[in-house]
């Protein structure tokens, strides 16, 4: 298989009351693990379809494996993006390329909450690097794999499926949104940021 489930390298409960032990269970074994099983299986019909010459269901397969590996992806990044006693502010080259992006940490905080608060359905809020302009750049990612640039590289998102909250806040996203920042894992963050400005790859993109 292809891909597989990352382990936490935290307890489920270790971010209460942010995120509840259940919440965390249910997302990482149930909902995580279906998009690594739809990846691996989306590929391995592929496979069988060059096999058998027969491509009759490939749009579907290109659609599956698009969403299942954006989701493997996009939560195996997630995980990593927190952590328990995190939070606060970030540091150093992060701190100083947020200011120099988005005004301030604040104006930043302001326009990715906006922004994660405001995905019309299910997906994510992302704070990107943009390879091209050498910037960060905030996206709202739509379900697991739509309304991005090609290329650019995530450094923190924010789950906005309801999968990710309800249990805990209903339908009080904001209140979901204002936790997350209690959790957030800068040290992660910023060895993000750090691998992306260095990127190499980047350079052929155009
Ligand atoms: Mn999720």
């Amino acid at each position: 298989m292809s891909y597989s489930l990352p382990e936490l390298s935290y307890d489920y409960s270790a971010l209460e009351p942010h995120i509840s032990a259940r919440i965390m269970e249910l997302h990482h074994s149930k909902h995580h693990k279906a998009y690594v099983d739809g990846a691996n299986n989306a590929l391995a019909q592929m496979a069988e379809a060059r096999e058998s010459g027969n491509f009759a269901n490939i749009n579907r397969l290109e659609k599956d494996l698009a969403f299942h590996l954006g989701g493997h992806v996009n939560h195996s990044i997630f995980w990593t993006n927190l952590a328990p006693d995190a939070g606060g502010t970030p540091e150093g080259e992060v701190a100083a390329a947020v200011d120099e992006f988005f005004g301030s940490f604040d104006a930043f905080k302001a326009h990715f909450q906006a922004a994660s608060l405001g995905i019309q359905g299910s997906g994510w809020g992302v704070l990107s690097w943009d390879p091209v302009g050498a910037r960060l750049i905030i996206q709202q990612l739509f379900d697991q794999q739509g309304n991005t640039a090609q290329g650019t590289i995530p450094i923190l998102q924010l789950d906005m499926w309801e999968h990710a909250f309800y249990l805990d806040y209903q339908n009080v996203k904001a209140d979901y949104v204002t936790a997350f920042w209690n959790i957030v894992n800068w040290d992660n963050v910023a060895k993000r940021f750090e691998a992306a400005r260095s990127n190499a790859g980047a350079s052929l993109l155009v």
